[in-house]
C-alpha cells in the first residue's frame, strides 16, 4: 500500500508516539494455533495501560474495525488481509502479583494476572506455591484474558469458579473493575468480550492452599488426558462446537459419520471429532466447509444445530 493510499487513521497512528510497537503487514498464521489466515493491515503489541487507553478512544472515533486477541487458540482467522487494527497485550499485561490475605479464620492465596500471560505459565506457578485448582489449565494453549473472555474450562472446573474480580477497558478507554458476581459468565462465556467491546486488563483469583506435589500430580494427570484423548500434536483451535445440553458434540459428529472427513487442507480429526486439525496447508475457507458440514449433517441426522465454540474474525459469517 502506498503512503497515498494509507488511510487517513494510519497515518495520523504512525505518527503518534507510543510506547507499544506497531507493525505493518503482519502475517496472523503466527497468532493463532491453527496457524492460518491473511495478514493485517496494523498489529499492535499494547504494552501498558496508557497505550491502551489511547487505542480504544483512537478506534472509537476513527470507527476502525479491529479486534483483540490473545494467543488465538479459539479463533478462526479469514485468508484475507484484515483491513483494521489487531491488538495483542503485551509488556505489563503479562504481571503476575500475589496478594496475600487474611482474614479472621483462614488464609486466602489470592493473585492478582495480567491477561496476556499464558494459562500454562499460570498452572505452573500454581504448582510452585502449591495452589490447588488450575491445574486444568495446562492443556489450555491461550491467555488469561482469552481465558475469562472464553470462560475456559476443563476436567469440570471453568475458569469462573476461581475468579475474584475482572479488571477490564471500555471503547472510551476508561477502567472498570467489576466483581464476579456482578458479571454475566456462562457455559463458554463472558460478558467481558472485545467482541463487546470490553478488554479484559487482569483478573484477580482465589486459590486454595495445598502442597506442590498434589498439585504436580493432578497437572500431569491432566496433560496426559490431553495426550491420550486429543490431537495435541497437529495444529488445531481445541473443540470447535459447544456440547449442546446433555450431549457431546464430538458424539455427535462421530455418530453423523464425519470422523476424519477431509476438505482441503483441514481434516476432522479421526483421534477427537469435536477437533478440525491443519494438516499442513489448510486455508480458512477449509475450515469453514468443514464447520457447514458438520452444522448441516448432525442436524439432518439428530436435529441438534452445533453452535461453533471457535470465535471468528469476520463477525458476518455467523453474526
Ligand atoms: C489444543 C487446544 C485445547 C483446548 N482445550 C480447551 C479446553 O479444554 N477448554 C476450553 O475452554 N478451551 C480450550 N481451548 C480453546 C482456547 O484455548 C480457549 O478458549 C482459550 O481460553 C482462548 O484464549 P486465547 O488467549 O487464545 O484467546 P483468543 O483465541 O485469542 O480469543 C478468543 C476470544 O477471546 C477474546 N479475547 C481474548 N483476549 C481478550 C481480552 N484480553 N479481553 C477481551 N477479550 C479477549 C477474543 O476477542 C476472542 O473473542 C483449546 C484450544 C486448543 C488449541
Amino acid at each position: 500500500m502506498s503512503d497515498e493510499e494509507q488511510p487517513e487513521w494510519l497515518k495520523t497512528l504512525e505518527k503518534t508516539p507510543l510506547t507499544s510497537r506497531l507493525r505493518r503487514k503482519e502475517s496472523l498464521k503466527r497468532f493463532n494455533t491453527w496457524r492460518i489466515g491473511g495478514d493485517a493491515d496494523c498489529l499492535i503489541d499494547v504494552v501498558n495501560v496508557a497505550d491502551l487507553s489511547f487505542l480504544l478512544s483512537f478506534i472509537s472515533n476513527y470507527r476502525i474495525p479491529w479486534f483483540i486477541l490473545g494467543k488465538g487458540s479459539n479463533l478462526l482467522i479469514p485468508d484475507t488481509s484484515w483491513p483494521g487494527i489487531i491488538l495483542h497485550l503485551s509488556g505489563e499485561f503479562k504481571s503476575w502479583e500475589p496478594l496475600e490475605k487474611n482474614n479472621s479464620t483462614h488464609k486466602i492465596n489470592t493473585v492478582s494476572v495480567g491477561a496476556a500471560l499464558a494459562d500454562v505459565t499460570f498452572a505452573q506457578r500454581c504448582v510452585t506455591h502449591g495452589w490447588k485448582g488450575m491445574e486444568f489449565l495446562i492443556g489450555i494453549p491461550g491467555t488469561i484474558g482469552g481465558a475469562v473472555a472464553m470462560n475456559a474450562g476443563a476436567h469440570g472446573g471453568e475458569i469462573v469458579d476461581f475468579l475474584q474480580e475482572a479488571e477490564w477497558m471500555d471503547m472510551d478507554g476508561n477502567l472498570h473493575i467489576s466483581a464476579r458476581e456482578s458479571l454475566d459468565f456462562r457455559y463458554r462465556f463472558c460478558e467481558l468480550n472485545g467482541n463487546y467491546g470490553r478488554i479484559i486488563t487482569r483478573a484477580v483469583f482465589q486459590l486454595q492452599e495445598s502442597d506442590p506435589e498434589t498439585v504436580e500430580n493432578k497437572l500431569l494427570e491432566c496433560q496426559q488426558f490431553r495426550m491420550e484423548k486429543q490431537p495435541y500434536n497437529q495444529p488445531s483451535c481445541g473443540s470447535v462446537f459447544k456440547n449442546p445440553p446433555g450431549e457431546f458434540a464430538a458424539h455427535l459428529i462421530e455418530d453423523s459419520g464425519l470422523k476424519g472427513k477431509k476438505q482441503g487442507g483441514a481434516q476432522i480429526s479421526p483421534i477427537h471429532a469435536n477437533f478440525i486439525v491443519n494438516l499442513g496447508d489448510a486455508s480458512s475457507a477449509d475450515i469453514l466447509a468443514l464447520i457447514d458440514t458438520v452444522r448441516e449433517t448432525v442436524f439432518s441426522k439428530h436435529s441438534i444445530y452445533l453452535e461453533p465454540e471457535v470465535q471468528i474474525l469476520q463477525s458476518s459469517v455467523y453474526g
